[in-house]
This record gives C-alpha cells, structure tokens and sequence, in this order.
C-alpha cells in the first residue's frame, strides 16, 4: 500500500464522509442479511444477488441513489472477498462497521475513466474521486504505475488518508549466493544472523508519559463530554504516529533483507493464531493469560506479521520459513539444547560449550542454518553470508 494524507477542502470532505456512509450502509446490510441466512434457509445471497437488492435499493431510497454507484457496488464486492476469505480459514468473520471507526470507501477501476491521479507541484498531487472530483494529498513518494485501485480512508483522529495498492516490484536478487537468518524477537524487533540487531521506533518516552497522562484523564472525564473527545483523538494522534514508524521500519528492513541477501530465513510463526490464543475461551482462560496478552502486544507492535509478508513481496521465492522449535534454546556453535542456555531474555549462555551470545542473534543463526540445511547443500550452491558465490538462482530451493 503506498499511503497519502489527503487534504480535502470542507466542501469534498462533505462528499468523502458520504461516501463512507453509503460504503458502510451497504457493508451492514451484507453483514445483516449473511447472519440472518442459516443453513435451513438456503445459501445466502452472493454477490450478484446483492448486486440486484443493491439496484432495487437504490431505486427505493433516494439518498442512497444520489450517492456513487462505483462505491456501493465496491462495498458489496468487498464484503463478499471477506466473506471467502473467513471461509478459506485466513481471516474472521467479517464484522459489523460503526461510524466514526471504520470510515472508508474503495474505488477499483479504470483509471482515467472511474478515477485519476496526477502531480501538481513537487509536494502536492491530485486524485480524482467519483462524484467529488480532484482531491489534493501529499506526494510524499511517486504514486506507482499499475496502480488498479485505492482506498479512502479517515481515522479516528480525523485524518483522511488515501492508499493505492500495488504489489511492490520485487527487489532484484543481489547475486551473491548468501543467506541470512532473522529471528523476529520482542526485546529486539528484529535479530539477524550476522549479529546486527534493529528496533522499531515506537513512541519516545515523553509520547509515552504524554499516552499514559491522557489513559488517566480519559478514566475522569464524562462520557460523551467534548473533553472526552478531545483525550480521544489526542490519544489516536498518538497512536497514528506510533503506526507510521512501524510501517517505516517494515518498508525499510524487508528493503534492505531483499537487497543483501539471496535468501531470506524467518521463522513460520502464525502470528494470527498466537494472538488468537491468548484471549482463550471464557470457559478457560488458562494461566498466563495476563502476561501472554502483554507479550501479544509487544509482537503486534513489533509488526512481525508485516515484515514477513512483506518480504514475501519484495524477495518472492526466496524467502524460507523454518520451524521456530527449539531455535531459541539451541547453541550454534555445538548444537547442544537445553533450556537452561537461555540465560535470560537477551543472554544466550551454552551450558556445554559456554558459548556466549546475544540469544536472538544465536536464534538468528540457527533459523539460518536450517534453512540453509534444507536448500540443495549438495550443490554447494548456497553459503552463510561470507561464502563463496556458486549459484543457480531460482533453483536453489527446494519446495517448502
Ligand atoms: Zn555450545
């Protein structure tokens, strides 16, 4: 996604918020009807049907006429993507949309018919909305070519938004024939086999008293008070910006992966299931439930779950997910495991050998080395990073 702060005038933000009540209107029918079908009933209305209610809708009720029709007929698509990809078992039930929290509307078309973009000055560019004509956004980076859709959206800051999507273009493969590991820590946002460490940029310690501060006034100030408003969308600030480093720091590390390495080992995490499993059930919310919750947070933060897919994107092919068992606990060096060498959260500590290390670092470079194990070592075609170069590119792995 190559994301813009869009800057409507008063007037096309009038006729942005009602685009995101009609895509929202339509979101919720789907969302009622689909729970209000049962299997005794029949299937429940797929798109095309939709598609007829949506016309015979917009025929009764004027308001929703008057509204775009590229952006409902988008919405019920939308909502029916969701709903295959809840049954494909990748994502959840698509869920009721409120207003004020999810606002946003989708424009897939072709461009220069249904929608435009185009640069104005240096900093400022151009895209044309159904209905609402040429809004202006930020051109804080080229808009990609290919570009076949975007995305509207405003925050609960107030803040609107407008997002193309295109596939990055794969980073080219340096040549080089070295493989790295990469241990997606929580202390350390991402841990490489070659000992180089990276965190991600969250909120500085004086934006984290200042979040703090507000929690504390928000627990005091009256429900529905303008003040209450105020704290909240102070807090969404806050939080907004802590999103954006992230989103910064995924860009820039998968960048970087892509650009050094042939081929790039992660762990094959779940992360979705991890977060998931915390919460338990109601009838058993199990012990740790506490202390997992937290730990959840500091992995969503870290944005693990973005860095691996977007590695995917920029290295396709080349990018190896290795079983995380036992990565954290055995030594590089001799290949002991034990628990007991993970001396604590940072420190790797070999009770056989006494290898010392950072214990992401060691995690790292057992990642590596495991994916390096799996690739066609006969060959000698691929090396730890400060290898020979022997290779056949693209032909290096084997199917996962
Ligand atoms: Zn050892």
């Amino acid at each position: 996604m190559y994301r813009y702060r869009l800057c409507p005038t008063s007037l096309q933000e009038a006729g942005l918020l009602e685009h995101c009540g009609h895509a929202r209107f339509v979101w919720n029918l789907a969302v009622e009807q689909q729970s209000w079908w049962t299997p005794r009933r029949g299937p429940a209305p797929g798109y095309l049907a939709q598609a007829r209610q949506l016309t015979e809708a917009r025929a009764a009720n004027p308001w929703l006429a008057a509204g775009s029709q590229t952006v409902q007929q988008q919405a019920l698509r939308d909502f029916a993507q969701a709903m295959s990809n809840f049954f494909a078992g990748t994502h959840r039930r698509p869920t009721w949309r409120k207003a004020g929290l999810h606002e946003g509307f989708r424009i897939v078309g072709v461009r220069r018919r249904q929608w435009d973009v185009r640069r104005l000055s240096r900093r400022t560019g151009e895209v044309r909305v159904p209905k609402v004509g040429w809004v202006r956004f930020r051109w804080s980076r080229p808009v990609p070519e290919g570009v076949k859709s975007f995305r509207v959206t405003r925050d609960r800051a107030g803040r609107w938004h407008v997002a193309f999507a295109a596939v990055p273009d794969p980073v080219p493969a340096p040549g080089n024939g070295q493989a790295v590991g990469v241990d997606r820590g929580v202390a350390v946002s991402a841990a490489l086999s070659t000992g180089e460490t990276s965190t991600v940029a969250g909120l500085t310690p004086g934006e984290a008293e200042r979040l703090n501060r507000l929690l504390r006034c928000l627990a005091r100030a009256k429900r529905g008070s303008n003040r209450r408003n105020r704290i909240k969308a102070a807090m969404a600030r806050l939080k907004a910006r802590e999103a954006d480093r992230r989103k910064d720091w995924v860009e820039k590390t998968s960048t970087d992966l892509a650009r050094r390495f042939e081929v790039i080992a992660v762990e094959d995490l779940d992360v979705r299931a991890m977060t998931r499993s915390a919460k338990g059930t109601i009838g058993a919310p199990g012990a740790g439930v506490r202390h997992k919750a937290g730990l959840n947070r500091g992995i969503l933060a870290n944005g693990w779950g973005q860095l691996a897919a977007r590695l995917e994107h920029k290295a396709p092919g080349r990018v190896i997910r290795v079983n995380p068992a036992y990565t954290s606990q055995t030594c590089n060096p001799c290949g002991h495991r034990a628990p007991e060498n993970r001396e604590s959260q940072a420190v790797f500590r070999c009770v056989a050998c006494g290898h010392q290390a950072h214990a992401d670092v060691n995690a790292a470079r057992n990642i590596r080395d495991t994916a390096v194990g799996r690739t066609v070592a006969a060959r000698g075609a691929l090396q730890p990073e400060g290898g020979a170069v022997n290779r056949e590119p693209q032909s290096l792995l084997l199917p996962a």
